[in-house]
């Protein structure tokens, strides 16, 4: 069965056809622009060109329909109708404590996922306006709701609580809800696979590293903690975000720059992070990583520093399972980061790691890092979303 998967941001839409017997992707994409001038689709299908088109998309409905007519064009599409599509899976950023698992869209849920919004206001609107087009547009085709929060929802409640006056909870849910979880249960779930192990016999910390960042810590096959809280912002420093801070320094930098506090969110979620290390050089690994080769000072303050909270995460999250057996590096720069994987495992002498230079150097693929002696295995794992938002939609129609 084909399923299309969608992941709809506020003026964005990225999309995958998966064939769920094959697991393989047969075409992905992206709308770009929506609502704004100069709006374009991206189009691939496996093993063939890519296609830009630029074209008006006043909003998501004529986007999902750029996407089905890309699908099903005579040419280069894959599929003969839309009746060849069998689901559609939707990623959903947040599911607050109402979802703690995947759930088939109904009218209902729709309202359940509008109740979360307050909690993102930037996501789910506009998951909620890839849904309806779908709707419109697919109206007899099943689709399911997958959350990033959902795998988070089993953390215990000294792991969830703030030390903030409980009120706050009982009346806003203000608490940590973790977010990548779909990519934190894939990757932990591979990890397992890949070692011949039982996956809920294993302690496992996932670092999920790209522009967006976030360590989980997994214990027999149940996330026990994660970084990121009520929003993205908490825990590593990231791209532009800036991860934990003293919560204080909003009113102080508010006071002497003359900003208010919707501004200095603003900073701390776009200006700062490895962008505001590296002096606005760069957000992107691959400039921070050639600048720290060139002993830049500016890039060797942002990787050290960034890499430096990942391990002292490991080590709360070592704590936290009263022990590791596998870590595991997964999205942009956990995958295809040597140099950020070797100068945080730099930090982890006491768990007798011993890193495999010659596996540490390749990228890409499903791997152990370390060698055969090393006390506690490390891994890098391609994380995959989309294949488990897909395997997920296909559990939950069957
Ligand atoms: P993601 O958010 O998972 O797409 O990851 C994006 C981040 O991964 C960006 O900061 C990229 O610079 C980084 N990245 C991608 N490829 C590489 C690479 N070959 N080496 C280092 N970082 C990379």
């Amino acid at each position: 069965m084909n399923i299309l998967v969608i992941n709809c941001g506020s003026s964005s839409l990225k999309f995958q056809l998966i064939d769920s017997g094959s697991e393989q992707c047969i075409a992905k994409g992206i709308c770009e622009r929506i609502g704004i001038e100069g709006s374009m689709i991206t189009y691939t299908p496996a093993g063939g060109e890519k296609e830009k088109t630029v074209t008006p998309m006043p909003d998501h409905t004529e986007a999902i329909r750029l996407v089905l007519d890309a699908l099903t064009n005579e040419k280069t599409g894959v599929v003969k109708s839309l009746e060849e599509i069998g689901a559609v899976g939707h990623r959903i950023v947040h599911g607050g404590e109402k979802f703690a698992e995947s759930t088939i869209i109904t009218d209902e849920v729709i309202a359940a996922i509008e109740e979360c919004n307050e909690l993102a206001p930037l996501h789910n609107p506009a998951n909620l306006i890839g849904i309806s087009a779908c709707r419109k547009l697919m109206p007899d085709t099943p689709m399911v709701a997958v959350f990033d929060t959902a795998f988070h929802q089993t953390m215990p409640r000294e792991a969830y609580l703030y030390g903030l006056p409980y009120e706050y909870y009982e009346k806003y849910k203000i608490r940590r809800y973790g977010f990548h979880g779909t990519s934190h249960s894939y990757v932990s779930k591979r990890a397992a696979e890949v070692l011949g192990k039982k996956y809920e016999d294993l302690k496992i910390i996932v670092c999920h590293l790209g522009n967006g960042a976030s360590v989980s810590a997994i214990q027999n096959g149940k996330c026990i903690d994660t970084s990121m809280g009520l929003t993205p912002l908490e825990g590593l420093i990231m791209g532009t975000r800036s991860g934990d801070i003293d919560p204080a320094i909003v009113e102080f930098l508010s006071h002497k720059e003359h900003l208010t506090v919707c501004e200095v969110m603003n900073i701390l979620n776009k200006k700062s992070g490895v962008l505001g290390l590296s002096g606005n050089f760069s957000s992107d690994f691959r400039d921070i990583e050639a600048g720290y080769l060139n002993g830049e000072e500016n890039c060797v303050r942002a990787m050290k520093t960034f890499c430096y909270r990942v391990a002292k995460y490991i080590g709360a999250y070592v704590a936290a399972l009263n022990g590791v057996d596998v870590i595991c590096f997964t999205a942009g720069v956990g995958e295809n980061g040597p140099l950020v994987r070797s100068l945080i495992c730099e930090h982890l002498g006491y768990l007798g790691v011993e890193l495999d230079r010659d596996a540490n150097n390749r990228r890409g693929e499903d791997m152990v890092i370390t060698t055969k002696d090393s006390k506690t295995t490390v891994m890098s794992i391609p994380t995959n979303e989309e294949l488990a938002i897909a395997r997920e939609t296909v559990r939950l129609i069957k």
